[in-house]
């Protein structure tokens, strides 16, 4: 087993809160509120004393493309002179198609980014009013156009389903478009109205039309379908990608890896203890200078719940699923004895199989994967 690990940095700002938005990001900020924040997270970073080499490094957010690309390069340079890099490490910057320009990204590129993740969600003009999006789809294809003039050769798009009013014919559309621009990656995947968005607001007032479940399920069918004949591999339930181009960052999270985590409300998931950071990109700013406690909660899993997350986490890789040996090594037990019952009763239900080393999904297991998944935990 590969023992580097990933590496998750946090740039919480974006220039526009999005409808159905609940990640840790913020509107509204200033020049001074990004240098103080830029400094603490640099500081947090070259504070870190442990010592695992990573494989991958993830830029998130927000959107770390809302800040000077100098500035972001420097908080990469923080990560590679701190941390033991592999050789042939992943380095993915997230980016919004209206934050940036093909200057921007070369200043990325030259850094050391190798991978950027562009959040397009539709490429239709009123569905992309809907979720409060800052860009227009001209701006989505122009910017896959400058990463690749900056020189990025490994491209991933996002794209939503589920979407408020959103017919079969405008998720087709969507889809062909982001096929268009022939990037290595697809993440497809359907809205999920969270609490405390916009969208959970309208939806408390009745007054977002969501597609019925039987229209959404047609969506994911046709994502899967459009992905495979175009030639993308769905590696994960959500993730698609040409040969080789999987996301290596994610796949750690969904083996259940150990990770680090810097910035506001980053989770690191180190010596088997989930640390969050507080959220708050002035109260985390204020906790680093002055060298106070940054974490918001621990959470330490049990043997128990770590076998039984590695197993749900891990059947999201609907191609590689959960290796039994690496399952083995690591808790001492076969999944096939711990888990007995369960694999039991969704393998005769024709949802799971054992194809050699690999506890999988089926083709059919794939589109009732929550109900698969719930029952391990
Ligand atoms: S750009 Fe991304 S992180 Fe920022 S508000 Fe929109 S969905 Fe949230």
């Amino acid at each position: 087993m590969n023992d580097a690990i990933g590496c998750y940095v946090h740039i919480p700002f974006c220039v526009r809160k999005c409808a159905y938005c609940d990640f840790n990001s913020y509107s509204g900020y200033t020049d001074a509120h990004i240098a103080r924040y830029v400094a603490a997270l640099t500081q947090e970073i070259r504070q870190t004393t442990t010592a695992t080499s990573v494989d991958t490094i993830f830029f998130g957010g927000g959107t770390p493309t809302a800040i000077p690309a100098t500035d972001e390069a420097a908080l990469l340079r923080a990560v590679l002179e701190t941390l033991p890099i592999a050789p042939g490490a992943e380095i993915t910057t997230e980016a919004n198609p209206g934050t940036m320009d093909v200057a921007h990204l070369a200043v990325l590129r030259d850094a050391g980014f190798n991978r950027i993740s562009f959040g397009v969600q539709s490429f239709d003009p009123g569905l992309l009013k809907t979720m409060d999006r800052i860009h227009s789809a001209d701006e989505a294809r122009n910017a896959v156009k400058a990463a690749r003039a900056a020189g990025f050769d490994n491209v991933s798009l996002d794209l939503m389903f589920g979407l408020p009013r959103q017919t079969l014919k405008q998720w087709q559309y969507s889809l062909q478009e982001a096929l268009a621009l022939e990037t290595e990656h697809l993440s497809l995947y359907s809205l999920i109205v969270e609490e405390g968005t916009g969208f959970y607001t309208l939806q408390q007032k009745g007054k977002l039309p969501l597609p019925e479940d039987d229209l959404a399920a047609d969506m994911y069918e046709m994502a899967v379908e459009i992905a495979s004949a175009a030639g993308y591999e769905q590696y994960e339930i959500a993730s698609f990608a040409r040969p080789g181009r999987e996301c290596r960052q994610n796949r750690h999270y969904w083996r259940n890896d150990p990770y680090y985590g810097f910035g506001c409300g980053a989770v690191a998931y180190l010596d088997g203890a989930r640390r969050m950071n507080l959220k708050s990109p002035a109260a985390y700013s204020s906790a680093v200078e002055s060298g106070s406690d940054l974490t918001l909660s621990v959470e330490t899993l049990t043997p128990e719940e770590t076998m039984a997350e590695t197993i749900m986490l891990g059947l999201r890789l609907t191609r590689d699923g959960v290796s039994r040996r690496t399952f083995e090594g690591r808790f001492g037990i076969d999944p096939r004895v711990k888990f007995a019952a369960e694999i039991e009763t969704f393998t005769r239900r024709g949802l799971l199989e054992l194809a050699g080393d690999s506890l999988r999904l089926t083709p059919q297991g794939v589109f009732l994967a929550s109900e698969v998944m719930v029952a391990f935990v």
